[in-house]
């Protein structure tokens, strides 16, 4: 079974990473982040994540920086607190491309890494790439990134590796 991991950051995806490369597990990470703003910051997270995967010998595969669709879809959503219904778009529009993707390259399941932090509602991720997988005809597999020392395991490795761990999710309700 061949999976396609989205990846928000590195502090997010990096004991996932971690995990599922000491396994042999056969996946490669996709970067499809078009939330992420302003673009310096998107660049930041990118090549962190980069680096990451470089690390576990991981193929990370980035797709378009559509920023522009992003607002477009969430319009109207800007004062919407985190949780709310512009992170229902938000992850809506990413787990559909990256299963669309998924589909097009060979990839048999989806998974992501939206819902590691605890600022995530996991039940909203959950709910949304079920949507998606509906829509795509993609399946979503979700994975453990909370429970069973991932958390832990996840703030070891921001440490080891010193890696960038950002202060808000990615968008700024603001343009900038
Ligand atoms: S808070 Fe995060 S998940 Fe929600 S809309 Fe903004 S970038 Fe997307």
């Amino acid at each position: 079974m061949k999976i396609l991991l989205l990846s928000c950051c590195a502090p997010c995806s990096c004991a996932v990473i971690e995990k599922l490369a000491g396994n042999h597990t056969d996946f490669a990470v996709v970067f499809y982040n078009p939330n992420i703003r302003p673009f310096s910051e998107y660049q930041k997270r990118r090549d962190e994540n980069l680096r990451v995967c470089e690390k576990y010998g991981v193929k990370m595969i980035e797709l378009e920086y559509d920023n522009e669709r992003w607002q477009e879809l969430t319009s109207g959503l800007e004062n919407e607190p985190e949780r709310g219904k512009r992170c229902d778009i938000c992850f809506e529009m990413r787990l559909k491309r990256v299963m669309e993707y998924a589909k097009e390259n060979g990839f048999d399941v989806v998974s992501s890494v939206l819902g590691a932090s605890r600022w995530k509602d996991l039940n909203q991720v959950n709910r949304i790439a079920c949507l998606a997988s509906e829509q795509t005809s993609v399946p979503y597999m979700e994975i453990e990134a909370r429970k069973c020392g991932m958390q832990q395991r996840r703030l070891d490795l921001i440490k080891e590796l010193n890696l960038y761990n950002q202060k808000y999710c990615g968008c700024k309700p603001a343009k900038v």
